[in-house]
């Protein structure tokens, strides 16, 4: 605005001075009444003229420039260019007012970059905490999750980001908890048991209801620390020696009944001799499993467990396998099938054991399929891993109970698993197994239809990953 005055008024200073001055030329000396005061209205006129474009020259440098240069500068901070500078050429007020601006710069410059080194810090503590984090705002959308959570929860952020917390996520003790800080405003924290894939783990949830300044209500964060393992072992010898007692007892109590009945005098009746010798055999053998899977068990989650690695042909090991479960197979009339497009698929592993893997995996799919099904032994392979599925046409497993079913000793149907044998420690000894050989296993099942159940080993053993 100011500029734009200075502009005006310069003009028309200059403009009425060349009036003035063409006017004298135009009137010309001769017939101004005095020769010499036209001379010097003229010379002076002309001077003044003069100096004022030079001054207003002058002033346009030294005034106008810098004013415009502080003004870019200022505009280009205000966009958040912290870098912009102007140049400072005299130590005058016009300097001294760009150097203030360049000062302010760089000091804007310097809080921006300490503010982006403390947000890198808080956002690497964020990602790398360990837990699991999850952000909600006001409205109930999800602004951020960590690595923690990702992992934990297998997500991805662009399905969960931006995104209503109760359309995405699944678990509803989490979605209640979440509720409950809405309605309350109150810090929570619980304890919770968590599906997750193939196994429950459980979680102590901190949440916090996040309130700004003058009580506005900002939403929610979630803390979630994995407690699995301490709870595991908490529980684990309570419920071990539990267990242990109760699978033992069963065929000692029967084993006991029914030789006493037979010392009472049953034994005279070859009838029931018989009858009563075979169900005692059937118990024995039911104790021998049991404490040889026991004893496998404990070996294998013994701490200095040692793999014995070589390298062998896997379809060798699965054909070993179908020939020694093709009785009880056919006992069912189930039908046992490989599939594989080579003959020859070699892997570095601990050949007893993965062959162990292969007995329980196959064994169970022929004790929980009806008679008439199907058991197929699918093999893929590729550069880096081989990966076995067994499917079967059988009863199924309940999407709820996957992640229990390879806990030690638990079972879906207890009567129907004694019925045919099992334990209840074939697929805690299968996941051993596996995550020993650093491999992965995953479990599929739609109740009625059937089960597959996936193992996915590397090629090459590496004893750290
Ligand atoms: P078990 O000795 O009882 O078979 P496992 O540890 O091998 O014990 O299996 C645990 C439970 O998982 C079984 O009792 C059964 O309920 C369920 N299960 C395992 N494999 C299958 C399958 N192929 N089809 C249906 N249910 C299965």
């Amino acid at each position: 605005m100011i500029k734009h005055q200075l502009r005006l008024i310069f003009a028309l200073i200059i403009l009425i001075l060349i009036i003035l001055l063409t006017y004298l030329l135009l009137v010309g000396e001769k017939q101004f009444p005095n020769k010499e005061i036209w001379w010097i209205l003229a010379f002076s006129l002309g001077a003044v003229l003069i100096l004022i474009i030079l001054l207003a020259i002058k002033i346009k440098t030294k005034y106008s420039k810098p004013i415009d240069a502080a003004t870019t500068v200022t505009m280009e901070l205000s966009k958040g260019n912290y870098r912009a500078r102007t140049s400072v050429e005299e130590m005058d007020e016009m300097g001294t007012l760009n150097s203030s601006i360049n000062i302010l710069a760089r000091n804007l410059e310097e809080m921006v970059k300490v503010k982006e080194m403390q947000q890198d810090r808080l956002s690497v503590l964020i990602e790398n905490m360990g837990a699991g984090i999850i952000l909600i705002d006001s409205r109930g959308y999800i602004n951020l999750i960590n690595k923690g959570y990702k992992e934990i929860f297998s997500v991805e952020p662009q399905d969960y980001l931006n995104r209503l917390y109760y359309e995405v996520i699944e678990h509803h003790d989490v979605r209640s908890l979440i509720e409950e800080i809405f309605i309350t405003e109150q810090n929570v924290s619980k304890q919770m048991l968590l599906p997750l894939a193939i196994e429950r783990r459980y979680f102590e949830v901190y949440g916090v209801p996040i309130i700004g300044t003058n009580n506005v209500w900002k939403g929610v964060l979630l803390v979630f620390h994995d407690i699995t393992d301490i709870k595991k072992l908490e529980n684990t010898r309570k419920d071990f020696v539990a267990n242990v007692s109760h699978e033992l007892k069963t065929p000692v109590t029967s084993i006991k009944g029914f030789s006493e009945t037979l010392l009472d005098g049953a034994m005279n009746d070859q009838k029931a001799l018989k009858e009563f010798l075979n169900i005692i055999l059937k118990e024995s053998d039911r104790l021998q499993s049991l404490i040889n899977d026991l004893l496998e068990l404990s070996k294998i989650e013994k701490q200095d467990f040692k793999l014995n690695i070589s390298q062998f042909n896997i379809m060798h090991i699965l054909h070993d396998v179908i020939t020694l479960l093709a009785n009880k197979a056919a006992g069912k009339s189930i039908t046992l099938q490989i599939n594989c497009a080579q003959d020859d698929v070699v892997l570095e592993a601990d050949v007893h054991r993965i062959k162990q893997v292969f007995i329980n995996l196959i064994g169970n799919a022929i004790s929980y399929t009806p008679k008439d099904g199907n058991v197929i032994v699918n093999v893929q392979e590729n550069d880096y891993f081989v990966r076995i599925s067994v499917k079967d046409t059988g009863i199924g497993i309940e999407k709820t109970e996957i992640p229990r079913i390879f806990e030690r000793f638990y079972r879906v149907d207890r009567a129907r698993s004694r019925e045919s044998g099992g334990t209840g420690l074939g697929l805690a000894i299968v996941k051993h197994i596996v995550e020993a050989h650093r491999g992965r296993i995953k479990a599929k099942s739609e109740v009625g239809k059937g089960s597959e159940f996936t193992i996915e080993l590397n090629k090459h053993f590496h004893a750290n990953g």
